[in-house]
């Protein structure tokens, strides 16, 4: 008998029915003879559509109030999954983030948690109650407000949860069968991996695999806290979240590549004719922090002989396009660039393993493959695991599915199946 947190993403709680099949889950962990803490997304697209509701209404919704819009959805999950569970004879008690302790920093929309005070939880499964908790959101303590985690959040909450509790798992319910070595919806014969390490993860995560929020994997692995990605429509074993190997061990059982991801949220920014001096990049970058925006890929052209001038490329998320335009474009007359470029018809692919450590030519084989593809490359980057690339936007799934099968990932036949979800 242990403590087991499970969370149940939106394409898992599309409609009435499937409720009631989640419902049915979670007391089968609890007729195992576990305590049982639930975190719940929002119903299928409910935050899409929140969000589209709140555009309609206003172009600039105040980031307070789109918090408050957006933590709704999760809340109607959560009193749903209860109401289910008290029909099949078991007691639940659902509780707002807020109320189960979510304590997080005061940002709107992306907002860190800071601590979690789980009296309430305990309480309730002192008292023999099944504990669902509205993910994604928190309260902030030093303005009392309520917040969101950022699209995906619920992973973190769960995570969070399972780590202030000491659960013996945590159980990440999705519309696939666990972590795949590409988005089984561009590539489908992508495989199922059984296991892959936290750096893995997480970088698989930063380079747009949506199937872990990135910060629930940087959570599980300070606070070591087992994690299971499987399917709520199948019973099959999912993928576990491992501590990274040790050194020496590290390419004896790893495969070389984990996967492939990409990600087409980001936009690219080219400040075009920079002077070449000291601290221009510097001042550019300066307005960009100021304003809050995380950029990504930085390139820094080799500037003219002949004009002394240079451009500077970067992404960023194409949700920040507009506000980092008008940061830069406040800087015109005090930097002197000639002009500013924005692109949002681009993707990043990026390839990902352990393993690419201790062998050489991965570089060479990836670009190829892209090549081969007839795939133009716009910028690079690498971390000691990572090597991605930007690309035409429309170019993305061929190159995904160029560097998948060059890699030799492609199962022999399909094994993914998507059981649910719209994608989008
Ligand atoms: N409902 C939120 C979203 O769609 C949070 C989550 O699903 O984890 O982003
Ligand atoms: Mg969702």
């Amino acid at each position: 008998m242990g403590i087991v947190v499970q969370k149940y993403g939106g394409s898992s709680l599309a409609d009435a029915a499937s409720v009631k099949r989640v419902a049915r889950r979670i007391t089968e962990a609890r007729r195992a003879g576990n305590d049982v803490v639930v975190a719940v997304s929002a119903m299928g697209d409910t935050t899409d559509e929140l969000l589209d509701l709140a555009n309609e209404v206003s172009p600039l919704p105040p980031p307070r109030e789109l918090d408050m819009l957006m933590t709704a959805g999760e809340r109607i999950s959560m009193a749903l999954v209860a109401m289910a569970i008290s029909d099949l004879g078991f007691t639940a008690r659902s509780f707002t983030g807020s109320q189960a302790g979510v304590i997080t920093d005061s940002v709107h929309g992306k907002a860190k948690i800071i601590d979690i005070t789980p009296g309430r939880i305990s309480e309730a499964l002192g008292d023999g109650h099944i504990v669902i908790v509205a993910g994604f959101q928190g309260v902030s303590q030093q303005t009392k407000e309520i917040t969101t985690l950022g699209r995906g959040g619920t992973d973190t909450t769960a995570v969070a949860l399972a780590a202030a509790l000491g659960a013996d798992v945590c159980e990440i319910y999705t519309d696939v069968d666990g972590v795949f070595t590409a988005d089984p919806r561009v590539v489908p014969l992508a495989r199922k991996l059984d296991r892959v390490s936290h750096e893995e993860m997480l970088e698989l995560a930063a380079s747009g695999s949506k199937v872990l929020h990135l910060r629930s994997v940087e959570y599980a692995r300070r606070y070591n806290v087992p994690l299971h990605v499987r399917s709520s429509f199948s019973t099959k074993e999912g993928t576990w979240i491992v501590p990274d190997p040790a050194e020496g061990e590290q390419t004896m059982e790893q495969a070389i590549i984990a996967g492939v991801a990409h990600d087409v949220s980001e936009a690219k920014i080219t400040v075009v004719g920079v002077p070449d001096k000291v601290g221009e990049a510097a001042r550019i970058f300066d307005a960009l922090s100021d304003a809050e925006i995380n950029i990504d890929m930085v390139v820094q052209n080799v500037s003219a002989a002949a004009t002394g001038l240079t451009d500077i490329s970067f992404t960023l998320p194409r949700t920040d396009g507009q506000v980092a335009m008008k940061a830069l474009a406040g800087l015109q007359s005090e930097v002197g660039y000639e002009k500013l470029l924005y692109d949002d018809k681009v993707g990043k692919v990026s390839l990902i393993g352990a393993g690419m450590r201790s062998h050489p030519g991965i570089t060479a084989k990836f670009f190829s493959s892209l090549a081969g593809a007839g795939v133009n490359i716009e910028m690079i980057s690498t971390s000691e695991i990572r090597i991605s690339v930007i690309v035409d936007e429309a170019d993305v799934t061929d190159a995904v599915c160029a560097a998948h099968a060059s890699f030799d990932l492609d199962a022999d036949e399909v094994e993914a199946v998507v059981y649910g979800g719209t994608g989008r």
